[in-house]
């Protein structure tokens, strides 16, 4: 097929990601923008596979089979929960496969030029840096790798790999192809010793990196092949993803270099320990005392969290909140950045339910609520309303906007045990003057509040 025309292909695949990812910026029209990317994925696929330079497809269809059963089986399998492991590994894949091709690439280039020479340390360095710092995000999300791994003269380490890996990418644009291999492995004991010492609150701002990452090493070794489709999707993943790092840094009320330099521990601050914390403070209390607390409410803000999504509680909450609002109760739900375990994860678990998006509301805009709020009903959160992150000068939430629900006049938390959230850290909330803990698993708790709200008139 002629060049012009796979050209063509490519450029209709570029729109269709674009418009893709227009449609994910909104929950109504996110499945369409899904669909609208994965046409465009297959277009570029296609045009690839028939573009003259192919010379044998047999490998590539071996590929494409094993590759789009991984896929289907994944994707079906893999829980919601688990979404920022399966983007781990995704983003660690597509950067280690980035530097192989890149490196193949050399392998095979006669007189490379610069730019070819370039794109591939490009390539190389970002793509080993990518794929051994999600291996790294993906055990510690599996908490597999637990604590923060740090010593003295880390960051002087990191930059001798950075200058290290530069250098040797260097010396391989000015003509020695040998230096790749040696540059990738330097790049690898980078990505490790970047990730290594993160933790906490601060993993999806890593996430979001890494996988601007991989975009960004896609579209190094679009250069290398000379292949724009591999250019205009890399780019448009490096680009979303360092919107979406952003993003992350400013909910978490933190800079990027904080994150990777600015050492933020793990340690639990001193004074925190659970028994501090909680002897002689916890009171529990029952489906039945909660209603009561509802027969005299007139506002209810619901404060999803991991635990609602582990438990599948979404609709039941939904129902919950219905009957609340049939006895003319102002039912609202508080949204926090980094709630559950990946961007927008609470958003999606709600708008399958049928929630009204309009009820849907941002921490900055509900939390100067919480003080006209007669009950704070917290249902599997713990991080994204633990006052530690207020209060506390260290730690791994330390100085992360959270949700002010201990301002409502009384605090509900259902959760199944005082354990705690994923930054590892008591929550003084649950200690709280105002705090009640209802102690379930989210689903059946939340039915038998439904129930004792129907028996109570
Ligand atoms: P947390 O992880 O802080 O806490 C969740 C709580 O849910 C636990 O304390 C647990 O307590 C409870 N829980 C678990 N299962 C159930 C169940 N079946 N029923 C009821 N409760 C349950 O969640 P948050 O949403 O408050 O905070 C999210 C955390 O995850 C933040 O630290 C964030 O930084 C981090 N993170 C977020 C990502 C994102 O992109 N959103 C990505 C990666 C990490 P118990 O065991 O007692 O029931």
């Amino acid at each position: 097929m002629s060049a012009t025309l796979i050209n063509f292909a490519y450029l209709v695949a570029s729109v269709l990601f674009i418009l893709g990812l227009k449609g994910l910026t909104h929950p109504r029209t996110a499945v369409r923008g899904n669909l609208l990317g994965a046409l465009g994925m297959l277009l570029a696929i296609v045009a690839t596979l028939v573009d003259q330079r192919i010379l044998s497809g047999e490998y590539i269809l071996l590929g494409v089979v094993v590759g789009a059963l991984v896929g289907m089986v994944l994707a079906v399998k893999i829980p919601l929960t688990s979404m920022p492991e399966l983007v781990a590994v995704f983003n660690g894949l597509g950067g280690g496969a980035s530097a192989l091709v890149a490196g193949a690439a050399l392998i095979e280039a006669q007189a490379p030029s610069y730019q070819f020479t370039a794109a591939t340390a490009a390539s190389g360095i970002i793509g080993a840096v990518t794929f051994w710092g999600s291996i790294v995000a993906f055990l510690k999300l599996m908490e597999v790798l637990k604590g923060l791994v740090r010593f003295p003269g880390q960051q002087f380490c990191n930059g001798v790999l950075v200058l290290g890996s530069v250098g040797l990418g260097a010396w391989l644009v000015l003509g020695e192809p040998d230096a790749f291999w040696a540059m990738v492995g330097v790049a690898s004991l980078l990505g490790l010793l970047l990730v290594l010492p993160i933790g906490g609150a601060d993993m999806p701002v890593v996430i979001a990196l890494l996988n601007s990452c991989s975009g960004l090493a896609a579209a190094a070794t679009g250069f290398v092949l000379d292949n724009n489709v591999l250019i205009v999707a890399g780019s448009l993943v490096g680009a979303s993803g360092l919107i979406l790092t952003q993003i992350m840094c400013r909910a978490m009320n933190r800079s990027l270099g904080n994150v990777f330099f600015g050492g933020v521990g793990a340690e639990v601050a001193s004074g925190t320990s659970d028994d501090e914390v909680y002897a002689g403070k916890i009171k529990s209390t029952s489906a039945e005392e909660v209603a009561l607390l509802f027969d005299t409410a007139r506002r209810v803000v619901v404060v999803p969290g991991y635990g609602m999504a582990v438990a599948q509680a979404q609709h039941a909450v939904r129902d919950l909140a219905n009957l609340l609002e049939e006895r003319g109760v102002e039912v609202e739900y508080a949204i926090h950045p980094v709630a559950g375990r990946m961007p927008g994860h609470m958003n999606v678990l709600l708008a399958e339910a049928e929630v009204p998006y309009d009820k849907l509301v941002e921490m900055d805009r509900i939390n100067p609520t919480f003080q006209q709020t007669d009950v704070a009903l917290i249902i599997g959160a713990n991080d994204v309303v633990n006052p530690l992150a207020r209060d506390a000068d260290s730690g791994p939430i330390a100085g992360m906007p959270i949700l002010d629900v201990d301002n409502a006049r009384t605090v509900v938390v259902i959760k199944r045990s005082l354990s705690p959230g994923f930054a590892g850290l008591p929550n003084p909330l649950f200690a709280a003057e105002n705090a009640l803990m209802f102690f379930g698993s989210a689903k059946e708790a939340v039915l038998d509040l439904v129930a004792a709200v129907k028996e109570s008139g």
